[in-house]
């Protein structure tokens, strides 16, 4: 198998900016690493938050994308169990120091040091990549490349905000009906759960579509839902959300914010909040949460709803997404021809 020695890649140069379709080296394989041949990549709204200036130390020239589906292509030294021809797939959590008190407590999730596919590290909006193959994950066979790559955040960062719900959960709000809504509400049907879809007001189309995958219910994220909720996930990076939530939960339910970015949140009274209700962030994903939604994924059987971009469409696929113009996820399909 030849390797070229440069691919096309879709490369943020500045925040703020569109992306720029460059021709860059190929990668080589540092101990440990694989060298990936990518065939699809999701498209995430923390990828909009980069290109969009909103995360703090972005070490430009960067490539985003962090939920790569590839076929490994090359080893560095150090790398025993992968072999050539594998498909695996890349999530944002790219790598950790495993010695500081985070790792040491098993929250990896929360290393002082981590470095994050498409942020910290280049990503998956190119023709190749470069990955720590202890973070990389193989692909259940259910899935064909593009249907696989939602799964990598939309996926994980859904099933670890539904995990932080609580007990005793039977109806589940979620706000922000996009790539991750779409994911937990199938869970959350096939565990028996009473989804409640909150979208922009009027999103007429969101809202059949939540309801198409099970959703008792689907209404603006101003309305008051029929019933009182267990709890809810916030995935819209809307603050005010925030307070409607916590109105909408009952004593002991939690709210969960699956973002990494968000709005403000207006001040709310204590109120709303008492009755030990508990308000808390998502942050990353271990490696445990890939190992068990890659798991249960075919089992239940999870379907993603894709949206096909050509790579080079990147910067269209993420204004669809700004403007709130997707149906579930958005991925880019990507050749080497
Ligand atoms: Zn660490
Ligand atoms: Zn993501």
């Amino acid at each position: 198998m030849t390797i070229p020695e440069e691919m096309v890649a879709m490369v943020l140069p500045e925040t703020r900016r569109p992306l720029e379709r460059r021709t860059v080296a190929v990668p080589t394989p540092g101990y440990g690493e694989v060298l990936l041949r990518i065939t699809a990549c999701g498209v995430c709204r923390t990828d909009l938050h980069l290109v969009d200036g909103e995360l703090p130390d972005v070490p430009l020239p960067i490539i985003p994308g962090h939920q790569i589906v590839g076929t490994v292509v090359a080893r560095g030294d150090g790398v025993p169990d992968l072999r050539q021809g594998t498909r695996i797939g890349v999530p944002w959590l790219g790598w950790t120091c495993g010695s500081c008190r985070y790792c040491l407590m098993g929250r990896e999730n929360l290393c002082d040091q981590a470095r994050f596919t498409g942020y910290t590290l280049n990503g998956g909006f190119a023709q190749y990549a470069v990955a720590d193959q202890r973070y990389c994950f193989t692909l259940p066979d259910h899935y064909d490349d593009m249907a696989a790559a939602p799964l990598l955040c939309a996926g994980l960062i859904g099933y670890r905000s539904y995990r932080m719900c609580g007990d005793g959960l039977d109806r589940l709000g979620i706000y922000g009906f996009g790539a991750a809504a779409h994911i937990v509400a199938q869970i959350a049907v096939h565990q028996g759960r009473d989804v409640y879809a909150f979208t922009r007001s009027g999103d007429v189309a969101a809202q059949d579509f939540a309801l198409s995958l099970g959703a008792v219910w689907a209404g603006g994220s101003n309305d008051r839902p029929p019933e009182e909720l267990d709890a809810a996930i916030i995935f819209a990076p809307v603050g005010p959300l925030v307070p409607a939530a916590l109105q909408a939960v009952r004593k002991g339910g939690t709210v969960v914010c699956g973002g990494i970015h968000m709005s403000d949140i207006p001040s709310f009274p204590y109120s709303i909040l008492w009755g030990e209700r508990s308000l808390v962030s998502v942050a990353n994903l271990e490696r445990r949460d890939a190992e068990e939604l890659l798991a249960i994924a075919p089992e239940i059987p999870l379907r993603t709803e894709v949206e096909p971009f050509m790579l080079e469409d990147a910067n269209e696929a993420l204004s669809r997404l700004r403007d709130g113009r997707l149906t579930g996820a958005a991925v880019l399909r990507i050749g080497t021809e």
